[in-house]
């Protein structure tokens, strides 16, 4: 999955696009969480933007997208919206927990990642995996 959020600073406008290969061997028709809104990715120029990959079928159980970019629409920071979606999913699936992946934008550019490539006691220790590359891109300077 490719996952892209573009944030114009002087019109407050946000975007989020998924491109996705679909998961392996995926059964014929599957559309899967990438193009779904809430799922795969979701945009709020109220808020900020979340895109999001991994176990489609699993996640798009649970709207990953939608539910950080409400957070930041209160006021949580990127990452801690991130952390704390991927936490509240692991807690809920417990040892049935599934690959997934989460990148954010907020309206001011602020970035958060959050991933399961964890052990369930990494995340009841607060740990998340937030090591997975994403780039981050302002005004033709980038930064890993
Ligand atoms: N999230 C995608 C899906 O389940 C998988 C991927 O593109 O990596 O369809």
């Amino acid at each position: 999955t490719l996952g892209l959020i573009v944030l114009d600073k002087k019109s407050s406008r946000i975007a989020a696009g998924v491109s996705t290969s679909g998961a392996p061997f995926k059964a014929e028709g599957r559309v899967g969480d990438s193009p779904l809104p809430g799922g795969g990715l979701y945009a709020d120029d109220a808020g900020g933007a979340a895109v999001a990959t991994g176990d489609g079928d699993n996640m798009m159980r649970f709207c990953p997208s939608f539910q950080v970019v409400q957070m930041m629409r209160q006021g949580i920071d990127p990452q801690t919206a991130c952390r704390e979606v991927v936490k509240q999913i692991h807690q809920k699936v417990g040892t049935d927990m599934f690959e997934m992946a989460l990148v954010a934008m907020d309206m001011k550019g602020c970035t958060g990642s959050g991933s399961t490539v964890l052990t369930w006691e990494d995340v009841c220790e607060g740990k998340t995996y937030e090591g997975f590359p994403y780039v981050r891109w302002v005004e033709g300077e980038c930064s890993e």
